[in-house]
């Protein structure tokens, strides 16, 4: 049953949706006023609201109690989901900026088309408010103080920001010091989340190290130092680890600061002396092990194990990215030559279907535009023409079968609906994978990191549908999703079902992610053979051919 807290954060984030919107203000306060209410209740408002005795508690009216009975009954109601598909609610999350009001949100998301935290963000990062009336320099340096207090007041980092964050203290440390500088802990790793970055620096003198580091631009604090070893706060508001390393030891410091400590335990003692990681493991009668394998619990003392797991480098293509026709920021030709430079061999466009409507959704018509642009093409890599097409609530495919078997690929995702109930849910994900003209299911479980939790499915009958349909399941490299995650990829494996390694990139620069997917895809034990981005072109065909697809049939309405 859905708890008094549950129900009370999502009248809050409709109260908060409607204040931001200015449109009722009155609806606003009461819906507000209603959660807080709801949230201190002692008996559980969906058996007062069944006993039609929620109405007679004060601040609670009639509307707001037949709310209460359809969040009871489908965890959401038809006002919240209309306003949200307007306004996304991660907008409710930029209001914890100093200087940003309800206006400025609505004006952010409508002028700059942010939406969430990460959108300020990249927009900071990229200055897109220095030159724009009425807001300019001053509010973006406004920003970047907001934003490093709202990270230090959520703790965790995701690995997302983590890796570039401890990227830039690398590289500032290297101009800095003469001796080795390495990335450490959870971040090495590819942790999801970390504490903390943690870096390792060699050096002879600790006192002049230390000093010097002490002294940098990029350091805002010392908020520890203790013998080899610093707790740095940095200016975009992380907080690092530096341990220092005797050049004769800096393969054992390194080694201890990546961890985990249960790999470390399994290694048992430890040499005392060991000039870099390899002779660590040496040491041990052991192959180097690969940081982003140490937090797995296979056995890696075999060295072929290793050498079999995929790596960036035998992906051939990307099968889910997005241009400017439908939520993308760069022209299908541009995210062509990005491809074709990381020295892909084809790449699958696949905007999204018009179900989802803020994402400028393509209709049969524009689909059929988008394929005269792909035919033009002349970047010199294999462009296939595919969508992500939306899963509807009530399992619905957003286009009809003549217009998917059209397409040279289909992508298939549920972005609504997350929070149905698990049979629902279940069944609804498997008539997908069931369906003949879906062949990769997108970001399966949908969750956010640290936002919002993926849906709740039977995941051995999913993967036993997808192994048996031959449907690919993806391992969606953007660091905010890693969905499959490594553990459910594991699973998926073993029940026989295909991968494939996206990053459902919305820019150019976005194919780097991949790194982020590759890493999982290796916790999870892949190999080449089972991701189907890392066959040959003539293989993806062939396996697309089996599938029942024709080389490129008209779309509906071509004349
Ligand atoms: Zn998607
Ligand atoms: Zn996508």
């Amino acid at each position: 049953m859905i708890s008094n807290d549950e129900i009370a954060s999502i009248l809050e984030r409709f109260g908060g949706l409607l204040r931001l919107t200015g449109e009722n203000p009155f609806r606003a306060r009461a819906y507000l006023h209603a959660a807080d209410t709801i949230r201190h209740l002692a008996e559980p408002s969906v058996d007062l609201a069944a006993g039609d005795r929620l109405r007679e508690i004060a601040g609670i009216g009639e509307g707001i109690a037949s709310v209460v009975a359809e969040i009871a009954a489908t965890g959401s109601f038809r006002a919240l989901d209309s306003l949200s598909a307007r306004y996304p609610p991660s907008l409710l999350d930029l209001l914890a900026l100093p200087g940003v009001g309800p206006k400025t949100v609505i004006r952010l998301y409508g002028e700059f088309g942010i939406a969430d935290l990460a959108g300020v963000e990249a927009a900071v990062s990229r200055g897109v408010f220095r030159d724009a009336k009425g807001l300019g320099q001053r509010f973006e340096g406004d920003l970047q103080i907001g934003l490093a207090a709202v990270r230090a007041r959520d703790g965790r980092i995701p690995i997302g920001r983590a890796l570039p964050a401890a990227r830039s203290l690398q590289a500032a440390l290297r101009r800095l010091l003469p001796g080795r500088v390495e990335i450490a802990g959870g971040v090495r790793r590819f942790a999801e989340t970390v504490d903390r970055l943690s870096v390792v620096v060699e050096a002879d003198n600790v006192a002049v190290t230390t000093a010097a580091i002490a002294s940098m631009p990029l350091v805002v604090k010392v908020a520890e130092q203790r013998d080899d070893r610093l707790r740095v706060r940095l200016q975009s508001g992380e907080e690092s680890d530096i341990v220092l390393a005797k050049p004769s030891e800096f393969g054992v410091v390194l080694l201890r600061a990546t961890g985990p400590a249960s790999h470390i335990a399994c290694l048992g003692p430890l040499p005392h002396e060991a000039g870099d990681e390899t002779q660590v493991y040496a040491a041990l009668g052991l192959p180097w092990i690969p940081p982003e394998l140490r937090s797995t619990e296979t056995d890696w003392s075999d060295l072929a194990r290793i050498t079999a797991l995929i790596g960036r480098a035998d992906l051939r293509g990307d099968l889910h990215c997005h241009s400017t026709w439908s939520d993308g920021s760069a022209p299908i030709a541009a995210m062509e030559s990005a491809a074709a430079a990381l020295g892909y061999d084809y790449l699958g466009i696949t905007d999204h279907s018009r179900g989802l409507g803020v994402a400028r959704g393509l209709d049969v018509g524009r689909l059929r535009a988008q394929r005269r642009e792909i035919v033009g093409l002349t970047g010199g890599i294999d462009v296939l023409q595919g969508a992500e097409v939306e899963v509807h609530r009530d399992g619905r495919l957003d286009y009809d079968d003549e217009t998917l078997a059209s397409l040279d690929i289909v992508v298939a995702s549920l972005h609504s609906g997350l929070r149905q109930d698990r049979a629902t849910l279940t069944d609804r994900l498997i008539r997908t994978i069931a369906n003949p003209h879906v062949d990769i299911i997108a970001h399966p479980s949908g969750r956010l990191i640290d936002r919002r939790p993926g849906g709740d499915i039977d995941w051995p009958r999913a993967f036993a549908a997808a192994a048996e349909h031959g449907v690919a399941l993806e391992i969606n490299s953007d660091p905010s999703r890693l969905d499959l995650d490594a553990e459910m990829a594991h699973d998926a494996l073993a029940a026989g079902c295909l991968l494939s390694i996206n990053c459902d990139a919305h820019s150019p620069e976005s194919f780097e992610l991949i790194e982020f997917g590759i890493a999982v895809a290796r916790q999870a034990g892949a190999t080449v053979d089972r991701v189907i981005n890392a066959w040959p072109l003539e293989q993806l065909r062939h396996w697309l051919a089996e599938r029942g697809r024709q080389p490129r049939p008209d779309l509906p309405g071509e004349v």
